[in-house]
């Protein structure tokens, strides 16, 4: 029977094809009965489980210590290598199988409980919070025992594509399934969650925050996915399914007459020149650049080079990387990002282990914490502006200490290059994100010691109105327009500018087609976006006319009504 269902619109475009459900192991378990006769086999099922999770973390612990030896990395697989030889997890779940002939999985989840209590009952919040490795451990064995189940069918024969159904993905995970998938949707997920962005880059129509949908649907259910209204159609009728596919043959028309802007440049009615630059996640995303001819990458997100494998680049391999995004930009800038590691952006295999990880150990934190891989990054990041137009952007500042430290860290990398004679550029640019609502408003510091910076909306509505971007359930709260974000994102192109220091907007705002006129108005002349979105940015552009849209946008500016404020930025279309 045909239903719909209704979630939070994240990637535009239609999709049309069939189910592929993700598990989520420790939502699959089932429990039942083992045969007195099965129990052997039972038993060595589980210990070749045990084993395999053994070996699976001392691989992560080679690769960890290999990066750096004393890093926080190690410590977490360590604690889980222990806790994967404590007779309290492992043992008394073998106990289970053996006295109450439950099956392998069953008896672990029955045991993580035990020792999960065991854990809340302790008052040092650090130990307390250790009840999450055994949870990652227990995860890590109950998918040892069910297998490998995110191996994707083969392609249809009717054309149809896969469209992966899960209750929540990693943007490790969607990398993952980068160029096998016509769409995803997910139970939940915020709008700018790093797998919606992920989604966009790659151009995958998807819908997050749909609930229960993983539980709703069956494998291999035809679904259409309406990226761009939210709406998700399970078993289409044969009608509703033409429609979609005249629909989906009209957005691609669209897109075929977009491509007729690419090179034009783009410019307001008034004849003000936009530099309209890329969001980019690897080299496999300069394609896209030359196809939309952008300026350049504004936001080179480097993390994403190794978030889905389970070892990091080393030094030469990084600079290998940059170094082919810097030729592929042919002169263009490109400003990579460092690492922003932690919140959502985990390395693979590896747990989260804080309490509030958006608020902890991210980004610059985690560079600085971790100077062995900070440095290798910085050195690889120097040999590459050798070879073109390369400027480093540090995500997540919030102190002056931490743009000092990273100076700093560059100078050494710096000086060790001399010493070892490799060539680098000694004047590459080094700039700012504006994405904590202490840099917005405390912004003299960072000009002083920034050569530019870029303003991530994503974060920045994130941490100005305490929404945790990924979270659906407060997806609601999460506000572009909200004046106090607003203020924020005016006071910083204006401050910058008064400084005459470069400014632009890296977040999904600056790809979103309802705030192109708002940015315009308040004096942004730089936007980053994923490409996709280049030549519909630019058509608003075009059509732009700043000497009505500032005196517009200063007017809104004052407004502190929702209501109003969405009204007025409707008006600044004319
Ligand atoms: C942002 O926060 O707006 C941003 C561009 O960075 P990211 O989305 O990668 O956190
Ligand atoms: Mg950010």
């Amino acid at each position: 029977m045909s239903f719909t269902v209704h979630g939070l619109p994240v990637s535009q475009g239609i999709a049309i094809g069939y189910a592929h459900l993700v598990s989520h192991a420790l939502l699959e378990v089932n429990h039942y009965q083992i045969a007195a006769r099965h129990l052997k086999a039972e038993l060595e099922r589980f210990d070749t489980a045990v084993e395999t999770v053994e070996n699976e973390l001392l691989a992560l612990r080679v690769s960890a210590t290999a990066a750096s030896p004393h890093n926080e990395v190690s410590a977490f697989i360590d604690l889980q290598r222990m806790m994967l030889q404590d007779p309290v997890l492992v043992e008394a779940a073998r106990e289970k199988i053996q006295e109450h002939h439950y099956n392998a999985e069953w008896a672990l989840v029955q045991q993580m409980e035990v020792v999960v209590e065991q854990f809340r009952q302790i008052e040092d919040p650090y130990l307390r919070e250790r009840q999450a490795d055994v949870v990652q451990v227990v995860e890590r064995l109950v998918k040892a025992l069910l297998g490998d189940p995110g191996h994707l069918p083969n392609r249809r024969k009717d054309g149809l594509g896969t469209v992966i159904v899960a209750h929540d993905l990693s943007p490790a995970d969607t990398i993952g399934f980068r160029n096998h998938i016509a769409g995803f949707i997910t139970d939940i997920g915020g709008s700018t969650s790093h797998t919606a962005i992920v989604a966009r880059n790659l151009g995958i129509p998807a819908i997050v925050g749909l609930r229960h949908i993983r539980d709703l649907l069956r494998a291999n259910e035809l679904i259409i996915v309406d990226g761009t209204r939210g709406i998700a159609i399970i078993d289409p009728d044969e009608s509703v399914i033409e429609e979609y596919m005249l629909r989906r043959a009209a957005l691609e028309l669209e897109r075929s007459k977009l491509k007729r802007l690419r090179d034009t440049q783009a410019a307001t009615l008034g004849g003000e020149v936009i530099q309209l630059l890329a969001n980019i996640s690897g080299p496999q995303d300069m394609i896209q650049i030359k196809e939309t001819n952008a300026d350049g990458v504004g936001l080179f997100r480097t993390e994403f080079l190794f978030i889905d494998r389970d070892t990091l680049p080393d030094e030469d391999e990084q600079y290998e990387i940059y170094r082919s995004v810097i030729k592929a930009a042919a002169g263009k800038p490109v400003t990579a990002r460092t690492f922003d590691i932690g919140a959502d952006k985990t390395l693979a295999g590896v747990p989260r282990n804080e309490p509030n990880p958006a608020l902890g150990l991210r980004a610059v934190r985690y560079s600085l914490a971790e100077p062995k891989i900070f440095l290798t990054q910085l050195r690889a990041l120097l040999r590459a502006s050798a070879h073109g137009n390369l400027q480093i952007m540090i995500p997540m500042l919030a102190h002056a200490d931490e743009i000092e430290q990273t100076l700093k860290l560059i100078e050494k990398a710096k000086e060790e290059l001399r010493e070892e004679k490799i060539k680098f550029n000694e004047h590459m640019p080094v700039g700012g994100m504006v994405e904590v609502p202490a840099a917005a408003l405390a912004l003299g510091m960072f000009i002083r010691r920034l050569d530019f910076l870029s303003i991530g909306t994503n974060d920045l509505i994130q941490y100005t109105l305490a929404v945790d971007r990924g979270n659906e359930s407060v997806g609601r709260l999460y506000d572009p327009l909200h004046p106090a974000v607003l203020k924020l994102i005016s006071g910083t192109v204006q401050t910058a500018q008064r400084a005459e220091l470069p400014v632009s907007v890296c977040g999904e705002m600056a790809g979103s087609s309802a705030y192109t006129l708002l940015l315009l108005g308040m004096g942004l002349k730089s936007f980053s976006m994923h490409p996709a979105r280049i030549l519909e940015i630019k058509q608003h552009i075009l059509r732009a006319d700043l000497a009505e849209l500032i005196p517009k946008t200063q007017r809104l500016l004052k407004l502190d009504e929702p209501a109003r404020i969405r009204e007025a930025v409707e008006k600044l279309e004319g």
